[in-house]
Formats: structure tokens, C-alpha cells, sequence
């Protein structure tokens, strides 16, 4: 057996005694547990496979472990992730800061601020929201107005940031602020951090059809943030942004891994083919190719990553395929059960029929999260076909 076999049998025997059964059912919204100084279990399993995943590093198995990582290597780390998905492990812990901020700080942050703020994130005790979207600046980012004046050792930040998903429960937000605004709109940002419970941050929840409110408006009145939570060098935010959405890209490709709720296609239109038109096969049989073959290019891309091949391209690729996969399935799920598909909450229904319905309304923001599908064609054909712009 070699070393990186006897790993994987360790880490399988490992997860098997330590993740309870009922952190391996499939994940629906309810249950995703977002790490936090407010943490909240919704069972003591949950509270459990945290604790236990925590103590042995494993929120971010791959971080050097003086950050609290795993100090796992790449080939290590992916065994890990390649064994939680065997035995659909539910992802312990949600947190931006884990899957988007905390590689950013590892590549572009000083040693003073790994110290600082990623041993918070490996550990899950402070959650972090994304502040780069504002009323004017959404696909066209870099037209972001909200701005940083210097005193001294401090900027003095004024203005509002939209579509900050959970901004009312986040510790901190990573955001994109102007610090030069007579430079060329992407040499003029800055990329900083944030505490949310600073004076003249005010954070006011957008509601939403749904009744449920995730996402915020946050206004920032003289907000003064030390100039030692500035990442990467004043006016270079722009390169320290593209690096972080590249990484949210990537993690959004791998919502079909267990990191994110999501319904096995064939198990639900199971119940509603029966007496269904041969044509309704078809469309099916068409859904689940694109998974599995979206499944093995996937598997392609993260062992070209292992082996340190620039993969900044296919992760555009990526986000775009698999998003519109997922809406393309959960329209198709919706067509199926017909008038079933209709109801979000009552008793007329069953609950797995309400989670598809708001799995399928949840499916459409996911191609406008992250960069829109159009968007994501033209960083596409820009940057990866080379196509004139
Ligand atoms: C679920 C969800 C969570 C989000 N969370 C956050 C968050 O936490 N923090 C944050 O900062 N932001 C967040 N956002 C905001 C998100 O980044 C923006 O919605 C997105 O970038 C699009 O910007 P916009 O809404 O201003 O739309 P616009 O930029 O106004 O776009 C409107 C339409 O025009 C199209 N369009 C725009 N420009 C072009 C172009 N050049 N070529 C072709 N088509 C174009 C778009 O594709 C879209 O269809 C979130 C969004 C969603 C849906």
C-alpha cells in the first residue's frame, strides 16, 4: 500500500466512526450550519461532526496547521473532500471566509494578518459576508463608488453595498472600496476588511418573495477601519478581487458535491414518470449525461489544479456550466410534478415537494451570483478563447 492509500484508508475509517448518520441524510437549507461568533446547532449531531471536524482541522484541511488548518498537502486534502463525498458527509460548517477570503489571505495577506484572521476562520468562529456589489456596480463591479479616505492610520469609509447575502448575521465583510477615484476605475480600489459592528455600519435585510431574507443593504457613515486590515497594496484590490471570485467560481462548481443542497434528479422523477410521455425519458436522460459528464470534467480540473496547471479558465467554465445545469434540472424536476411543484409551504404537499420549489426558484440565483451567465461568457471569450473584446 502506498502512503497516499494507507491515507485514505485512515481518513475513511476516520470519517466513518466520526460522522454521525444523520450528517450523511442530503442537506437542505435548514440545514446548513453557518459558522460564526452566533453559531447556531440545530441538533447534537450537528454541534458533534463540528466539533469533531474543528479539533482535527479538517474545516480546511489543506491550511498550514499554525493557521489551524490540517496541514494536509493538496493530494492529502482532496482525499479527504473525495471521502467525504463517498460517504455524503454533510459539509460540517458554511463560511465564506473558509472557501473565498481564506485563500486570498494565504496568497496576498502580510504574516501579521494570517496570524490575525485565519486561524478565526479554520476554526469557525467568525463569519464573514461579501461586500463588492453596490446599487451601480453589479456585472460592472469595478464601477464601485463606496469610498476610503486615509487618516493617518486609518481609512474613513462612506457608502452602501447591496445584495450582501447574510450581512446581518456576518462578524465581518471583505469589501472592495475606492481609495483613488481620479485613477482608471480598476487602479483607483482597495481591498479591506471590515468589522460589522463597528460604529456607522448599519445593515438593513432586503426581504424577498420567499418571506426569508438573506440578503442586505449595508451603510457605512465614517466607518473607520484601521489601514492594517488593507489586503495587498493600496489601489491593487482589483487583482486581489479577480483572485477572490475566481475561488467563489470554484466553489460554486462544486455545489454537486454535498457543499450545497441539491436533489438527486433520477431519485425524484422516479415518483412522477411513471405514466409520464417516453419524451419526459428523454429530457431526463439528457439531464443526468450533462451531470455525469459535467461530474468527470470536473474530476479532470481538480487533478490538473493537483498538479499546479493554471486552471483560472475552466473554473469561468465551470461556474457557468454547472449553474445552468442546475437550473435546467430543476426546471425540468418542476415540469414533471406538474401542479405539486407549486407550493413552497402548507400541508397540501409534501416537504420534499416544497424544498424542490424553492430549489428551483434558489436555482435561477445561483446563474446571477458570482458574475451572471453573461458575464461569465464574456470573461470567457475574452480570457480563455482570446477572442477581441
Ligand atoms: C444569490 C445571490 C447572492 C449574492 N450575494 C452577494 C454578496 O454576498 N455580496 C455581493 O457583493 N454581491 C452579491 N450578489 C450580487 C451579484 O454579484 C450581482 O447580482 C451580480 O454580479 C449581477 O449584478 P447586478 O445584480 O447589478 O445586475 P446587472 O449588472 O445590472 O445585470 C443585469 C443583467 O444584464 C446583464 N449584463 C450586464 N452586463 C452585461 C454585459 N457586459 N454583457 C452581457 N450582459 C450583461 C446581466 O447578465 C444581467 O442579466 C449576489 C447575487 C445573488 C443572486
Amino acid at each position: 500500500m502506498t502512503e497516499l492509500e494507507q491515507f485514505r484508508a485512515e481518513t475513511r475509517d476516520w470519517l466513518d466512526a466520526n460522522c454521525p448518520l444523520s450528517m450523511r441524510a442530503p442537506l437542505t437549507p435548514d440545514d446548513m450550519v453557518w459558522a460564526g461568533m452566533n453559531i447556531v446547532f440545530g441538533s447534537e449531531d450537528q454541534m458533534l461532526w463540528f466539533e469533531r471536524m474543528r479539533a482535527r482541522g479538517w474545516f480546511a484541511p489543506g491550511w498550514p496547521v499554525e493557521y489551524g488548518g490540517g496541514g494536509l498537502s493538496p493530494r492529502q486534502a482532496r482525499i479527504v473532500e473525495e471521502e467525504m463525498a463517498r460517504l455524503k458527509c454533510r459539509q460540517p460548517q458554511f463560511n465564506l471566509g473558509m472557501w473565498m477570503l481564506g485563500p486570498v489571505l494565504l496568497e496576498y495577506g502580510t504574516d501579521a494578518q494570517k496570524a490575525e484572521f485565519l486561524r478565526p476562520i479554520a476554526e469557525g468562529r467568525v463569519r464573514w459576508c461579501q461586500g463588492f456589489s453596490e446599487p451601480n456596480a453589479g456585472s460592472d463591479l469595478a464601477s464601485l463608488k463606496t469610498s476610503a479616505r486615509r487618516e493617518g492610520d486609518m481609512f474613513v469609509v462612506n457608502g452602501s453595498k447591496i445584495w450582501t447575502s447574510y450581512g446581518d448575521k456576518a462578524d465581518y465583510m471583505y469589501a472592495l472600496v475606492r481609495t483613488d477615484a481620479n485613477a482608471r476605475k480598476q487602479d483607483g480600489i482597495s481591498f479591506v476588511l471590515i468589522d460589522m459592528h463597528l460604529p456607522g455600519v448599519t445593515v438593513k435585510p432586503i426581504e424577498l418573495i420567499s418571506g426569508k431574507s438573506s440578503f442586505c443593504e449595508v451603510f457605512f457613515d465614517d466607518v473607520r477601519v484601521p489601514v492594517g486590515n488593507l489586503i495587498g497594496q493600496e489601489n491593487a484590490g482589483w487583482t486581489v478581487a479577480k483572485s477572490l471570485l475566481q475561488h467563489e467560481r470554484a466553489a460554486m462548481s462544486k455545489f454537486s458535491e454535498g457543499q450545497a443542497p441539491s436533489h438527486d434528479a433520477l431519485a425524484v422523477a422516479k415518483a412522477y414518470l411513471a405514466d409520464a410521455e417516453p419524451v419526459w425519458r428523454d429530457r431526463l436522460a439528457a439531464v443526468l449525461m450533462d451531470a455525469q459528464a459535467f461530474a468527470l470534467t470536473h474530476q479532470r480540473v481538480k487533478e490538473a489544479a493537483l498538479a499546479r496547471e493554471d486552471v483560472s479558465g475552466p473554473a469561468s467554465i465551470m461556474k457557468l456550466v454547472h449553474s445552468e445545469q442546475e437550473a435546467a434540472k430543476y426546471e425540468l424536476l418542476m415540469q414533471l410534478m406538474g401542479h405539486r411543484g407549486l407550493s413552497w409551504e402548507g400541508e397540501m404537499f409534501t416537504q420534499d415537494e416544497h424544498d424542490i420549489c424553492r430549489q428551483w426558484m434558489l436555482s435561477k440565483t445561483f446563474t446571477i451570483a458570482g458574475g451572471s451567465s453573461e458575464v461569465q461568457l464574456n470573461i470567457i471569450a475574452k480570457r480563455v478563447l482570446g477572442l477581441p473584446a
